[in-house]
């Protein structure tokens, strides 16, 4: 079996994988929800919820595959949005054990013995939608999908794209319980000065520390020159105590909208806004220069790019 995750970032930088949801919906597995409604509001209705793991499960598996044979030292299962109130909106809430206990199954296949398997979670959407109020039954959300992945056996959580500091609190109080490794990254919308709720990004690094994350850092909703700074910020307000991870989005963003996903092209016309692969070498190269102790990629980011990425990674 590889080392526990703790271990494998003592040994040197790790290469994870990139962003599936996205990439599904590329392939015409994953409904992005933009023939219904507006998308990018942080409140959609069943966007982006990850039932191909029992509706396609060749698909899935297939892109696993492309991320492992890329140079992935870690396969994050498809559970991002998995939480049973946003699987509910999509029609499919009845599924949520079985779509969970799908995407760890076939991810720690591919795995095998080659790679870790991260349970992914992700912020639930109530926050944006409902605003602080909803905590109680975020709770009961995170909870639930938590105690669902560990039970189906993954190595370790990835907590991942919360808008909300105050949500992702939550999240990580029952991933720190689970007696599992965490990696914590925040994402930073509208600003990449502060996340939704108002925190600083050396704040929110403090606080992940503090709630036990053994890495803490951002991702997606940024390009990799974007996002360095923010990983600069959060070095500096934890030191040495906790790692640092980085997991940036393939798309190009400007000074006035720097998060991909509030772009007129998102969801439809990111291959407009797309950088090139070239980018995600030379932020390998960077990453490890500055002592990013786990790099891979989100939304945009597909097997090309991750190659190239553990290229720039194994150059440096
Ligand atoms: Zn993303």
């Amino acid at each position: 079996m590889p080392a526990s995750i703790l271990d494998r970032v003592k040994q040197g930088i790790v290469v994870g994988d990139g962003g599936y949801l996205l990439e599904l919906e590329r392939r015409g597995y994953v409904d992005s929800g933009s023939d219904r409604e507006k998308v990018g509001t942080g409140k959609g209705s069943g966007q982006f919820t990850p039932e191909v793991a029992v509706e396609n499960p060749d698909a899935l598996r297939g892109l696993h595959r492309e991320f492992l044979a890329a140079g992935a030292h870690v396969l994050q299962a498809l559970t991002f949005f998995g939480t049973r109130e946003k699987l509910g909106r999509a029609g499919f809430g009845a599924q949520t054990e079985a779509i969970n206990a799908a995407a760890v199954r076939l991810a720690k296949e591919v795995a095998g013995d080659t790679a870790l398997v991260a349970g992914s979670v992700s912020r639930t959407q109530l926050f944006e939608r409902e605003g602080p109020g909803s905590a109680g039954h975020v709770r009961d959300l995170l909870n639930e999908q938590i105690q669902l992945l560990k039970a189906a056996g993954v190595d370790f959580f990835i907590l991942e794209t919360f808008f909300h500091l105050e949500e992702m609190r939550i999240g990580l109080e029952y991933a720190a319980a689970s007696g599992l490794p965490v990696v914590v990254t925040m994402s930073f919308r509208p600003t990449t000065e502060r996340c939704s709720d108002g925190y600083t990004v050396a704040e929110c690094a403090r606080q992940m520390a503090d709630g036990g994350a053994a890495l803490v850092g951002a991702n997606c909703e940024q390009e990799p020159t974007r996002m360095l700074p923010i990983l600069r910020d959060m070095r500096a307000a934890v030191g040495d105590r906790v790692g640092i991870a980085a997991q940036p989005s393939a798309f190009r963003t400007t000074d006035q909208t720097p998060c991909f996903t509030n772009m007129s092209q998102f969801p439809d016309d990111l291959e407009t806004i797309q950088v090139s692969r070239r980018d995600f070498r030379e932020f390998g190269r960077q990453a490890k220069r500055e002592g990013i102790n786990y790099v891979g990629g989100c939304c945009g980011c597909n097997a090309a790019y991750i190659r190239v990425l553990a290229r720039g990674v194994a150059q440096e």
